[in-house]
């Protein structure tokens, strides 16, 4: 993947039914709005820069998987015409539920997608009630079975630790069952109450049904236990590949690639700027329709800014802050610029120095958010010789 690449981001906000714990950009799945979305969509594309180079593309929702082929054939199509993308030669993910469309899915792969997103979150049934998921541990069988038969070499699959009332019992029927679908990556994401949802309803009245912050970090760890015993490698916090599975495009996002965002919500950047569109479907359709500009923010980061993001990004990684890299990127030694935030994890057990860099220890990766927070904002340290503040 080289440096200078951008990724490409699509959002499909359509879901048949909204899950109660669910925050993300999403509207109720009707087939007017979709035309719409969809016309809003090719627009928006058509006016949209070029990079020099496209590693990967990304269609996330939303549920993807809920528009028809043709409609997902039509959409890549004009990606790929505008990118300059060969179908085929570069990793296309399509995020999808395992409720429908298990018969599209040869059709989606015809049309270039590569790898498949599925998710699962759980393989038992009663999780799958309390978080309000249409489909049951036998359709996401089914779905996972279907996506091979159709020939995708490469498929996901995504599990919720956390779930109410989740035991360690039934989070290791869950993995082993991940396992057993010889799924070639798993992410698994520690639930989030996010206010407004109504999940954030129910653990405001029950609070014992949701697993603590500590049990949760045990069923990680679990994880974590249960899936590099399976041959998996933890190359991401919450993501597990078979080696040469890992996610190009999640990789280029760890490793601050560029990425055009495209789609309403989605959040791109551009050699610094950090740029979102509008999250509002009514927002986002008006604005395109009108000839203008969904972009609702951005953010020129300073360099100071985009190192710390670098190092806070990196450290989600198995690789960590690698020395060599920093060097190239920025023309700095990050063991110095970043010496105060370093010796503070060390101390703490959080990080563990090797001949290439720092990468967090298993306690840092436990306690990720707050080691990360002490490289994310690295203002305070003077800037090295020869590095601008800016890069506007
Ligand atoms: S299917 Fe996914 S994106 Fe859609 S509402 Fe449920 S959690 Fe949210």
């Amino acid at each position: 993947m080289a440096r200078n690449s951008s990724s490409v981001y699509v959002h499909l906000p359509f879901c048949d039914r909204i899950c109660p714990y669910c925050d993300f950009a999403v509207v109720e799945f009707k087939q007017e709005r979709v035309a719409r979305y969809l016309a809003a969509l090719h627009q928006e594309l058509a006016s949209c820069p070029q990079p020099a180079a496209v590693s990967s593309v990304y269609l996330g929702g939303g549920t993807p998987s809920a528009h028809t082929q043709s409609e997902i054939a039509s959409l890549l199509a004009a990606l790929f015409a505008h990118f300059g993308i060969e179908r085929g030669s570069v990793e296309c993910t399509l995020e999808a539920n395992p409720s429908r469309n298990a018969s599209a899915l040869a059709g989606f792969r015809a049309a270039g997608v590569t790898r498949l997103s599925i998710g699962v979150q759980s393989f038992e049934d009663l999780e799958l009630l309390r978080l309000g998921r249409e489909h049951s541990a036998r359709d996401a069988k089914t779905f996972v079975t279907a996506a091979r038969k159709a020939g995708f070499a490469n498929v996901n699959i995504d599990l919720i630790a956390g779930v109410p009332d989740q035991t360690s019992a039934s989070f290791a029927r869950t993995l082993e069952r991940a396992i057993a679908c010889e799924s070639d990556h798993v992410s698994v994401y520690a639930l989030t109450i996010e206010e407004g949802t109504p999940y954030a309803n129910w653990f405001a009245r029950r609070p014992e049904r949701f697993p603590n912050d500590d049990r949760v970090a045990d069923l990680l760890e679990q994880a974590e236990s249960t899936l590099e015993e399976a041959g998996y490698v933890r190359y991401e916090i919450s993501n597990y590949a078979k080696p040469g599975c890992e996610s190009v495009h999640n990789l280029g996002y760890w490793r601050q690639q560029d990425c055009v965002a495209l789609g309403m919500s989605a959040s791109g950047y551009d050699d610094g700027l950090r740029y979102r569109n509008v999250r509002g479907f009514e927002a986002y359709c008006d604005a395109i329709e009108r000839g203008g500009s969904a972009r609702e923010d951005e953010e020129r980061l300073s360099t100071q800014a985009r190192i710390g993001e670098a190092a806070m990004l990196a450290l989600r990684t198995r690789e960590g802050i690698r020395d060599s890299d920093f060097r190239d990127r920025f023309g700095i030694e990050a063991r110095s610029f970043f010496s105060d935030a370093i010796n503070k994890c060390r101390q703490a057990g959080l990080l563990e120095e090797n001949p290439h860099g720092v990468r967090l220890s298993p306690r840092g990766r436990l306690l990720a958010n707050t080691a990360c927070s002490e490289f994310l904002h690295p203002s305070f340290l003077p800037a090295p010789a020869g590095l601008g503040q800016t890069t506007s």
